[in-house]
């Protein structure tokens, strides 16, 4: 059992030194769903706002067994080892049926896990993507604040996750292993374009010939699509993160394109936007929670839903009926 739980002020004075401990338990906080331990967290959050915003977020994706964590590992390790503070934190939206699929293992990054200068945290539960990615956009808020300068969101290829992910990160990483030559053949729509750059991971072995025809090919592909908002154009590396290969060049490649993109504007610009997306989301959710999980409200809805197939009621009727109720409700609080 954890002894008393700290003041709001002891929180944040130990966040804002680093203490790992305090801003574990802070992200507890946030992944509440306890109202007493939300109110907190929000004092927590607000507090180190402005400590907040100093880092690179980047994002990885790619199916399970791509070498997400061996990778994750190598470049966290990389990254240590210039003297900087990494987090890894995971959206996983399968882990509230599947506890904790990804990264619910610390195992799995065994030195970055024992590294002082590394957090890694699993993907909080949670019954919807939209309430597991604002938990986690909430956690970055907290861990920039305790000094990490670079957080990685590691995402498996789950639904929309990957959507999520890339609404809260600067820079986008795709992880691809060569395959038979139909490189592209199996790729969600819609993930490429968000990539900024794709790394074909395990070029090792026998395998170098075979990352080496993918990089080929992504690289014809990349050209095909509509130059990107940021004007940059997505790079294509081959990597082993097995090997610890071609961890640089994906540094080097993060360095140029926060730098090209700070020179633009794009990089405060899409920070800017992201904002507007959460603070716009965060009220979707609360609207959409307030209202679904109102007992009464249901009891009407189901009673609507038979009027509906019944023929009594038509759907825009109800929908108004319910809404009025809701409504009617909130004026009376
Ligand atoms: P994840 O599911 O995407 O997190 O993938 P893992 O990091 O767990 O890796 C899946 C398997 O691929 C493990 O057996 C790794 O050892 C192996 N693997 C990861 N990276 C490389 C690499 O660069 N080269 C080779 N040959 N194997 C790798």
């Amino acid at each position: 059992k954890r002894g008393k739980q700290p003041s709001t002020q002891e929180f944040i004075d130990g966040i804002l030194k680093g203490s790992i401990p305090l801003l574990s338990r802070a992200i507890t906080l946030v992944e509440s769903t306890n109202t007493r331990h939300q109110k907190k967290a929000n004092e927590i959050l607000e507090a180190c706002l402005p400590y907040a915003n100093k880092s690179v977020r980047i994002g990885i994706t790619g199916v399970p067994g791509v070498g997400k964590s061996t990778f994750i590992e190598a470049y966290g390790k990389f990254l240590t080892g210039k003297g900087r503070k990494v987090a890894v934190l995971a959206v996983d939206p399968s882990s509230s049926v599947n506890k904790g699929s990804i990264l619910g293992d610390k195992t799995r990054m065994e030195q970055l896990v024992t590294d002082q200068n590394a957090f890694i945290r699993p993907s909080p539960s949670g019954t919807s993507l939209g309430g597991v990615a604002q938990k986690t956009r909430e956690s970055i808020i907290l861990c920039e604040a305790a000094g990490f300068d670079t957080i990685i969101i590691e995402t498996v290829g789950v639904g929309q996750s990957e959507t999520m992910v890339h609404s809260m990160v600067d820079f986008f990483l795709l992880l691809k292993i060569a395959g038979a030559g139909d490189e592209l053949q199996g790729i969600k729509r819609g993930i490429i374009e968000m990539a900024d750059a794709i790394v074909i991971n395990k070029a090792d072995g026998e395998n170098v010939k075979n990352t080496k025809i993918a990089k080929v090919e992504f690289n014809r592909a990349l050209h095909l699509y509509p130059p990107k908002e940021s004007g940059w154009q997505p790079k294509v590396i081959t990597a082993s993160a097995l090997k610890n290969k071609g961890i640089e060049d994906v540094q080097e490649i993060v360095d140029e394109y926060i730098q090209f993109t700070q020179e633009n504007g794009f990089f405060e610009s899409k920070r800017s936007q992201q904002n507007k997306f959460w603070l716009l989301s965060t009220i979707e959710q609360n609207l959409r929670d307030s209202f679904f999980k109102n007992n009464e409200i249901n009891l009407v809805l189901t009673k609507e839903f038979e009027n509906i197939q019944n023929g009594t009621s038509t759907p825009f009727s109800s929908a108004k009926k319910l809404l009025d109720l809701y409504n009617e409700k909130n004026q009376k609080r």
